[in-house]
């Protein structure tokens, strides 16, 4: 049994996110499973880039108000208790809404993220305009 009584909190790169988001890692890539388990809070307005995951990704909404899009301009609004699957190599993004932060338990299986380019203000904008639930 090992206690880890706490993880340092990272702020994620400029390259990969717009805003302030914080990264602590549960659970960093290892045999045999290759599982990442990581709590991201975003901070209000701050979002992931666009990117998808060759294996997928679950994420586990814990606290606070955030919006997930994809290429087709579906905006899902999600809140704390949620889960959200991501299904393997569809382009997205998730992160907070314009005035309420969002944090939530990302889970990916393997090294297959693939970041592309920012979601824009304009995009962010609109995404705001258009969530569903
Ligand atoms: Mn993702």
């Amino acid at each position: 049994m090992e206690h880890i009584t706490s993880t340092p909190t990272i702020k994620t790169p400029a390259e990969r996110f717009t805003g302030d988001v914080y990264l602590n890692l549960i659970e960093a890539p290892a045999e045999p499973a290759h599982l990442a388990i990581g709590l991201v809070r975003f901070t209000p307005g701050a979002r992931t880039n666009w990117h998808s995951h060759a294996n997928g990704q679950t994420l586990y909404i814990t606290d606070g108000i955030g919006l997930v899009g994809t290429r087709d301009g579906h905006v899902m609004r999600v809140s704390a208790g949620q889960t959200v699957k991501c299904p393997a190599g569809e382009e997205h993004w998730h992160g907070a809404t314009d005035t309420t932060l969002m944090a939530h338990i990302a889970t990916v299986v393997g090294d297959g993220t693939t970041w592309l380019e920012p979601v824009t203000d304009e995009q962010f904008a609109q995404a705001l305009a258009s969530q569903t639930s």
